[in-house]
Parts: structure tokens; sequence; C-alpha cells
């Protein structure tokens, strides 16, 4: 697809963030490019509009940016993913480890039921923790998920490996 080059040439990449040796994919740079965000959403559009897809979850914080107009272009609702204590009502919480100790992410108690169908999406995968959390959460209330979806993908992390059954797709492979 020739949109993809124009999508990965749009991503920035900054060295030594947020610490030394890390190479930063840097989304914010795809943001001000208007066809390369449109055509970002639109591939992710085409790939589950008609598919029975009623859940978009997106994980805090770039999720929240790629997810909602997706959801609402293939008639889903959106599910924020979030970091420990910033929901305000009920929540269920899921933890995963970091390479020093823990974190967790929450949704509320009652987006989602039994039976649906969802897509979790984020703008990056690398070791997969993240995703594989965001897959626990939502099975753990009955909700299939049809596949995890990024912009970019870290592959020598090998993140698609933590995500057992589940499918992903990803727009850029990053060296
Ligand atoms: P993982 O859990 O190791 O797969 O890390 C993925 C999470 O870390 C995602 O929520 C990403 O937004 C974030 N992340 C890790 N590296 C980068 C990066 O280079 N650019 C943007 N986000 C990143």
């Amino acid at each position: 697809d020739p949109r993809i080059a124009k999508i990965s040439s749009s991503i920035r990449v900054i060295p030594d963030f947020p610490k030394p040796g890390i190479m930063f994919q840097d989304i914010t740079t795809l943001l001000l490019d208007t066809e390369a965000f449109k055509d970002t959403i639109n591939m992710f559009v085409e790939r589950y509009e008609g598919k029975d897809i009623s859940v978009v979850a997106g994980v805090e914080a770039r999720g929240f940016i790629f997810g909602p107009p997706i959801a609402l272009a293939i008639g889903a609702k959106f599910v924020p993913m979030r970091k420990p204590k910033k929901l305000p009502g009920k929540v269920i919480s899921e933890e995963y480890s970091l390479e020093y100790g823990t974190d967790k992410i929450e949704m509320h108690v009652g987006a989602v039921e039994p039976g649906e169908r969802a897509i979790i999406i984020d703008d990056l995968i690398a070791t997969g923790g993240t995703l594989a959390a965001a897959i626990r959460l939502l099975e753990r209330v009955g909700v299939k998920i049809v596949e995890c979806a990024c912009v970019i993908e870290l592959p020598e992390l090998k993140g698609k490996d933590k995500l057992g059954e589940t499918p992903l797709f990803v727009l850029v492979s990053s060296a």
C-alpha cells in the first residue's frame, strides 16, 4: 500500500528520549501531516469496518488519539484503558511488569458487556506487556479481542509473542 511509506516518513525518531539509548518513535509529527494522519485512520477503518466490532479500546495515552476517529467511523464505542487512579467510577484493573517494577491499566466496570467484539489500539508495541495486559483485562469481562492494532511495531522486541492467540496488525515496522 503506497500510503505506508508516507505514514512511516511522517514519524519522527528522537534519540535518547526519555532515557539514553532509547530511540523514541514520535507520532506527533504524523498528526501534523494531514494526509498521513487521514491515511493512518483510513487504513484501520478499511480493515475493521463491517467486522461486527462494537468496542474500540484505546490504551493511554496515544491510543486515545487514534482510537476515537476509528470508533466513530466503524460505529463502535470508544473505551479508554487508563493508567491507575484516573477513572472516577468503579474500575477493574490488570497489572503488568515493566523493566523495573509493575504498572496497571484500568477500565470502568460496565463499559463493555460479555460477548462484545473489540479491537485494542495503541500507537506502538514494544515488549507487548501493555497490550497483553489490555487483552487480559477485556477477556476477564468476557469480551472477544478480534485484533490488536498499532501504528508502529519494534519487531526486535518480539512483543507479538506476548499476545498469545490474539492477532496483531501494524502499519509500520521500525528497526
Ligand atoms: P510495551 O508494553 O513494552 O509494548 O510498550 C508499549 C507502550 O509504551 C505503549 O503504550 C507506547 O505508547 C509506549 N512506548 C514505548 N516506546 C515508545 C516509543 O518509542 N514511542 C512512543 N511510545 C512508546
